[in-house]
């Protein structure tokens, strides 16, 4: 399974993310993304390649994948 990890402290919201992965991440009202359960996200096997598009596109480098263990 994998999971995307969003840096609070480098973002800066109204990001490519929230469009890319639309349905998984979701956006507050100030348009930094939301995570569902606030910790990492879940993301579905069919959306991994908007996730690593998401990863790469980041101005902030605000998005990584977490190791599988
Ligand atoms: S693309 Fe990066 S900086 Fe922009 S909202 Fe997403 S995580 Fe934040």
């Amino acid at each position: 399974m994998t999971k995307l990890h969003i840096d609070w402290t480098a973002c800066r919201g109204r990001g490519a993310c929230i469009e890319l992965l639309t349905g998984v991440v979701a956006s507050d009202e100030w348009g930094y993304p939301l995570s569902p359960d606030g910790t990492d996200v879940t993301i579905p096997l069919d959306r991994e390649r908007d996730a690593r598009d998401a990863v790469a596109m980041c101005p902030r480098l605000a998005l990584s994948f977490v190791e599988r263990r």
